[in-house]
């Protein structure tokens, strides 16, 4: 599903970010937008969530450059199982 029906300026943000993006889907078929999701340890500060959803690529492209460290219990505890492993 890698970069599947996604568009060609995503697909570039997410091979130049792969560190911070796990997955990036395009559900503008159902009138859902696009969704970039992070890696542990970022977040998208206008909502608060481990992911980007927005309508268009330009605000996803824009929200990204927001995204900033995460320190919640959540990405802490996911980070320290992955390093344990
Ligand atoms: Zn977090």
């Amino acid at each position: 599903m890698t970069h599947y029906n996604i568009p060609k300026t995503l697909a570039t943000l997410w091979d130049s970010h792969p560190d911070q993006i796990v997955d990036i889907t395009n559900e503008t078929a159902d009138g859902s937008g696009y969704w970039v999701y992070f890696a542990p340890g970022w977040i998208y500060p206008r909502g608060e969530t481990h992911f980007i959803h927005e309508d268009t690529v330009a605000e996803c492209l824009a929200g990204f450059r927001t995204i900033k460290r995460c320190t919640c219990a959540e990405c802490q505890r996911i980070i320290s199982r992955d390093h344990r492993s």
